[in-house]
């Protein structure tokens, strides 16, 4: 990849294009950070564990998830990284069952919940939905429902019973949206920020009471600021929830994961703590990927 931004990069592309040219010094500074930062986490609800167990993906012929095996560890976060295309957004897409909505996509192996295989016969497709919930690179509140609505909407469709204003109020304050949005409850949800329509997408999915929170690109396309408001969220949502995050930025990963996965072309290179995936990585491809030779 050319380390200068090209002619008709979004500044945002520019931006990624930058991250990657000074991601050694940074990471390790991110790393450096994070270790003397990060505190012990208080798990407020424990959630679960999710095993992938050779897991292949496929879009007709073409084969874009190679044996992966790999356990994301209850109420922790764990970050997928590797250069576009080599299968992250398929593997979370698998999790929840995403990936078989696509014409011609199937999924082979197994996927564990606890001991519960979401892949077995009979097992209902929107349960697992439920049960594992998922936040898209472009934030996509329903675009006719109020902010209020678009939050109660995922009770409503869960069929999840109590009172539903405290509910929507719970969960907007796990969004960490509440403050601002307590007084215009009833404006449209796509009249929001960026950054707070993502929240309000992670409000709607918190809602339902999951167990398992997949945040593909979750901020992506998000302004600095919102971005740190999304990790910060996530260092919290892990209290209740166990994250999977795809991210691009290395930077991001170093902040929030506990764990990373690094992939390359479909396959799984390697998984381990995200400082020593980052600072002391046991496989050369990882250390040429961390350290920005490729990317
Ligand atoms: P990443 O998230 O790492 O960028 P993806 O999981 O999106 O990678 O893609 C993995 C591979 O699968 C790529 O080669 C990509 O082109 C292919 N792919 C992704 N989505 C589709 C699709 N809907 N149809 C066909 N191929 C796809």
């Amino acid at each position: 990849m050319s380390t200068e931004p090209q002619a008709g990069v979004t500044g945002a592309d520019a931006q990624q294009q930058q991250e990657h040219k000074s991601v050694t010094p940074d990471v390790a500074a991110v790393i450096r950070e994070q270790k003397e930062k990060r505190a012990p986490v208080e798990i407020t609800s424990p959630a679960r564990t999710v095993q992938l167990e050779d897991l292949n993906a496929y879009y007709g012929d073409s084969h874009a998830v190679k044996g992966v095996n790999l356990t994301y560890a209850a109420n922790e976060v764990t970050a997928m990284i590797g250069p576009s295309g080599c299968g992250k957004s398929t593997v979370v897409r698998c999790i929840n069952r995403m990936h078989e909505e696509i014409p011609g996509a199937r999924a082979e192996g197994r996927i564990l919940l606890d001991d519960a295989d979401v892949y077995a016969p009979g097992v209902d497709v929107v349960s697992v939905r439920r049960v594992i919930g998922m936040v898209f690179q472009k934030p996509n509140p329903f675009p006719t429902m109020s902010i209020y609505d678009n939050v109660a909407a995922g009770l409503r469709l869960s069929g999840k019973k109590g009172d539903v204003r405290e509910r929507v109020e719970e969960s907007l304050r796990g969004a960490g949206l509440w403050e601002e949005v307590k007084d215009r409850l009833s404006a449209p949800g796509i009249g929001l920020s960026g950054g707070q329509q993502q929240r309000l997408c992670i409000a709607r999915t918190i809602a339902v009471e999951p167990e398992v929170i997949l945040l593909d690109e979750p901020a992506s396309a998000l302004d600095p600021i919102s971005t740190l408001k999304i990790e910060e969220l996530v260092l919290e949502l892990k209290k209740r929830f166990t994250i999977v995050i795809v991210t691009h930025n290395m930077q991001q990963a170093a902040r929030v994961a506990d764990k990373t996965a690094f992939m390359l072309a479909g396959e799984l290179v390697e998984f381990t703590d995200t400082d020593k995936l980052f600072t002391n990585p046991d496989d050369s491809r990882t250390e040429d990927y961390v350290t920005g030779k490729f990317g």
